[in-house]
């Protein structure tokens, strides 16, 4: 895919997407972080859920910690995995009080210390909490970037890294999101919405629905 033709895509998404931020409700970059540990292998919905139960309760280090693993388990055992997830969510509010002043770290490499964090998260708070240009690449952007041959990839790194030499500089801090709602929501997985996608035209799947 050629530059034109990538930017269109990103100018044509923009366009179509005013606001293209997370679905997950946050208030802090710490709230963030544990929504976005919560919302592993679960819907942002049943995420929220939880959270506008949980946050008006504990959303500091030290508060998820006051609950315990236990306490903190009833507020989050809708969502899957939940076991787990607050043995991790425990184990990081340990580290970011112990390392980090009881705040969240602004570089990769403290966050995928963190337990739960991996780069697929890392990248998620340093792009929606602290503004930087990184793409997590989840299931709906390695999908996109496929299909249409934004960056085709076999592997999500591959994909991540074609992305990040390859997205146009002024859409680089909303490419995540961009890509993201636009999977969400028209080029879904099973029956994309090509008939109504805005980027129709510029998209080099071969098998568009009609
Ligand atoms: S034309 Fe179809 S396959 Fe291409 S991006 Fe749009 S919805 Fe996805």
């Amino acid at each position: 895919m050629n530059k034109q033709t990538r930017l269109a895509i990103f100018d044509r998404l923009a366009a179509a997407i005013p606001d293209p931020t997370t679905e997950l409700n946050y208030g802090s970059p710490f709230e963030l972080l544990i929504a976005v540990v919560l919302s592993a292998q679960a819907t942002d919905k049943g995420v929220n859920k939880a959270t506008a139960k949980l946050f008006p309760v504990a959303n500091t280090p030290q508060a998820i910690l006051a609950l315990g693993e236990d306490g903190l388990k009833e507020y989050i055992k809708t969502i899957g995995l939940f076991n787990s997830k607050a043995t991790n969510i425990i184990k990081l509010c340990e580290a970011l009080i112990q390392h980090h002043d009881g705040q969240v770290p602004q570089s990769r490499e403290a966050l995928e210390a963190l337990a739960g964090v991996g780069r697929k998260t890392a990248n998620v708070i340093l792009n929606t909490a602290f503004g930087l240009p990184t793409i997590a690449v989840d299931t709906h952007i390695f999908r996109v970037a496929n299909r249409t041959g934004l960056a085709p990839g076999k592997t999500v790194l591959e994909v991540e890294k074609k992305l990040d030499k390859s997205v146009p500089p002024r859409h680089k801090k909303d490419a995540h999101h961009l890509l993201i709602l636009h999977g969400r929501y028209v080029c879904v997985a099973r029956k994309p919405r090509c008939p109504d996608c805005c980027i129709a035209d510029l998209c080099g799947f071969k098998e568009k629905t009609r």
